[in-house]
């Protein structure tokens, strides 16, 4: 099936769509993005990954390409036309283009920023057998720019994390800074030690997950203990069991680190809970 995209105001079939080659985001990586995870045809959490893209553009100085609600109808009608029942949508703004290539920002009064969305269809997203494994991990050094928590389309550097970890037989890398594991190539991270749950607080050295802030409110609602504070991957590998959250695999356990197996090697029942609960909190309030 073909899929239908958006494209600045446009509903097109895939093979039709077109971004100029003098986009700032081609050129530059000059653009932010967001995905929401769909399931039973319904967006999870769209308010949060709608208030974090607000504050991306604004941390960039980049105007809106459209209101929340423009944005949600536009999520809505994508879903619907490809028939997505479980999956993601993908929402890329970039600062457009002027027709040409300069370090400078073009004039926001004359350059429209471009608005790209897409769905992707994930059959099995909730029910993923990769999450009743559980992942391997490895760690690698973190060398990405000081500004982590605005979500950029600058994803050369996780990138190459994934295929670190892949050459070396892993699924993910979580990368470290000063001795500090910040969090994994896609997701946040977290160990879980004596029944305690550790994960880095927020700051610019991370992205401020949309599943993180759920998962921890979701965490204390159910009596968990929670500690926001920095940790290294020493104490992780010693943990009883780990995980990692992002909008598209929810919780994933973690069964490995650094070829070091965390607890009896299968995802932990901390980890295995807060999946539950989220998902089941996640599609209650699903819209
Ligand atoms: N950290 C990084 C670097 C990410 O790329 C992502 C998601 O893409 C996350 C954390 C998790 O964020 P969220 O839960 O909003 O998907």
């Amino acid at each position: 099936m073909t899929r239908t995209v958006y494209v600045n105001g446009e509903y097109l079939p895939e093979t039709e769509a077109t971004v100029s080659i003098f986009d700032r985001g081609f050129l530059m990586a000059d653009g932010v993005y967001e995905v929401t995870s769909v399931l039973d045809g319904k967006l999870i959490d769209f308010d949060g990954h709608a208030v974090r893209l607000e504050r991306s553009l604004t941390e960039l100085d980049m105007p809106a390409a459209c209101t929340k609600e423009e944005l949600l109808e536009i999520h809505r009608e994508l879903v619907s036309r490809n028939e997505i029942v479980e999956g993601l949508v993908y929402l890329q703004i970039t600062r457009g283009s002027d027709g040409d290539r300069d370090f400078v920002f073009p004039d926001p009064e004359t350059t429209k920023p471009t608005i790209v969305l897409f769905t992707q269809n994930k059959p099995g997203l909730a029910d993923n057998p990769a999450a009743k494994k559980g992942a391997k991990i490895i760690s690698i050094e973190d060398i990405r720019w000081g500004r982590r928590d605005i979500k950029t389309v600058q994803l050369l550097y996780p990138s190459m994390g994934k295929m670190m970890a892949k050459k070396a037989g892993a699924d993910d890398a979580w990368l470290i800074e000063d001795g500090y594991v910040t969090e994994g190539t896609s997701n946040n991270a977290y160990f879980v030690k004596n029944g305690k749950i550790v994960t880095r607080p927020l700051s610019n050295d991370i992205l401020h997950g949309i599943t993180r802030k759920a998962v921890l409110r979701m965490a204390a609602e159910a009596q968990m203990v929670v500690e926001e504070r920095l940790f290294t991957i020493d104490e992780a590998k010693e943990a009883d069991e780990a995980f990692t959250t992002s909008a598209s695999a929810f919780v994933m356990p973690v069964v490995e680190i650094d070829g070091v197996a965390l607890g009896d090697g299968t995802p932990g029942p901390i980890a295995t809970r807060l999946r539950e609960i989220y998902l089941e909190e996640s599609l209650k309030a699903a819209i």
